[in-house]
């Protein structure tokens, strides 16, 4: 990607390119390359020491041609409009590819989590839905957690809500917790759903589960349940990347022997932020290394999982092209435009992220689902529900791109973007020309 290019403009280069392809209408195209609604807003919160702070909001819709916006709501200090735009239209393209009845839309807020104690993260949560609570709802615009935000905030976020609402309605967000609200299987559901895709392509590819390796970027929680599920399907993963908040820069966990996943998710190996406690890695007999050495690392499959454009043209010809066969964006939008170009040219076979990832948003759907009829499935029926979807939606996509013989990327924005544009058209939004 350019420099001066940011994210929203990115994926509005990426939906262009696409639109062009299928040669759109040009009334559809520019009514789809734009958010429908877009909000900005001031939060005052009091703060434990008896100061008021006020932090930048944001809700966008990108979409609700195919249903009510979906998305969540992130926690970042460095925030901005077109970040939360562009990711609000990867969720309208996201929903559209596993074929769920939503639309797209992301939150945001300025703000660095790790300088708020719980009561004022509470404050903060509360006071974000005061400011969007006449644009959202459950039948109009569903939140939910992404980056830096979990679960607990969801029930402050839904609980603030019936507040205003003087009702129990569930059903506004998502990605609760179990026994209020919260679907089984939900904390798992992004994870495990890159890893059904990651087994779909390697049975394309002829490759063994058992003799696969990944190398993962991330220590969240999609992060940590891909490897906890690439190591149940029998394949092993050598190094997981993360960022040291303490140290300020990231490091690479590495363990040629496989890291367990068990060591993982074992008390103290990570903070909710997702950085692994180097002490603990030392016990466990993992090396640490450069925060970049995850990429160049002797593997079968690549896993960014941490945050946006962390794959670019200044280090993507660190990937070990002889050995890497498999590229699967468990992040959204990990990979800038250039460096897409050089993972295109070197035949890998990218999963995209809004396929690839899509697993969060599909369970979140369930939650909904299982919301309104007040009634729960077990964990084992939304993860056998999950895998259908996404297998099929990952058949879909793979389908098109060998019959059209194009990238893989490009298949699943086609797919997407016709029948987003269906839903529109038939709504009477927009009239193609004749
Ligand atoms: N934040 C997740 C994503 O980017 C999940 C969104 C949701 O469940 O609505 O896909």
């Amino acid at each position: 990607m350019s420099k001066e290019m940011n994210l929203f403009e990115m994926v509005q280069a990426q939906f262009d390119h696409n639109a062009e392809k299928l040669n759109l209408d040009p009334a559809l195209r520019a009514f789809m390359r734009e958010p429908e609604r877009q909000l900005q807003c001031t939060i005052p919160v009091d703060l434990d020491d008896g100061t008021t702070k006020t932090f930048t909001g944001f809700r966008i819709q990108h979409s609700t041609a195919r249903g009510p916006a979906k998305g969540g709501i992130r926690f970042a200090k460095d925030e901005t409009i077109d970040m939360v735009r562009s990711l609000a239209t990867m969720m309208t393209w996201k929903c559209a590819v596993v074929d769920i009845p939503l639309g797209g839309a992301k939150g945001g807020i300025i703000v660095d989590p790790r300088e708020l104690s719980a009561r004022e993260t509470e404050r903060l949560c509360r006071g974000w839905v005061r400011r969007v609570y006449d644009f959202v709802g459950p039948e109009m615009d569903v939140p939910a957690p992404d980056v830096a935000t979990n679960p607990q905030d969801m029930l402050w976020i839904m609980d603030e809500y019936d507040t205003i609402t003087r009702s129990r309605k569930p059903g506004f967000v998502t990605g609760k917790t179990v026994g209020v609200g919260g679907s089984l299987g939900r904390t798992e559901a992004t994870g495990y759903g890159v890893i059904y895709c990651v087994r779909e392509a390697l049975s394309r590819l002829g490759i063994d589960f058992k003799a696969a390796t990944a190398s993962i970027q991330g220590a969240g929680n999609v992060a940590c349940y891909a490897v906890e599920k690439f190591v149940q399907y029998g394949g092993k993963v050598v190094a997981v990347a993360c960022w040291d908040s303490n140290a300020k820069k990231a490091y690479t966990y590495s363990c040629e022997k496989g890291i367990d996943p068990k060591n993982l998710f074992a008390p103290g190996t990570l903070d909710k932020f997702g950085t692994i406690d180097p002490q603990k890695a030392k016990s466990f007999g993992w090396k640490q290394e450069a925060g970049d050495a995850w990429l160049k690392k002797e593997v079968t499959v690549i896993i960014p999982a941490a945050l946006g454009q962390s794959v670019t043209q200044d280090n993507v010809n660190e990937i070990n092209f002889d050995s890497v066969k498999l590229y699967a964006e468990a992040a959204n939008s990990p990979t800038t435009l250039e460096a897409d170009e050089v993972l295109k040219e070197k035949g890998i076979y990218v999963i995209p992220d809004f396929l690839c990832n899509a697993g969060g948003v599909t369970v979140s759907y369930f939650e909904q689902v299982q919301n309104n009829m007040n009634y729960y499935w077990p964990k084992d029926e939304v993860l056998e529900k999950l895998n259908n979807i996404m297998t099929g939606a990952f058949k879909t996509v793979a389908d098109l791109a060998r019959e059209k013989k194009c990238y893989t990327r490009d298949a699943a924005y086609f797919i997407s973007i016709l029948r987003v544009a269906k839903a529109i058209e038939g709504r009477g939004w927009v009239k193609p020309k004749k």
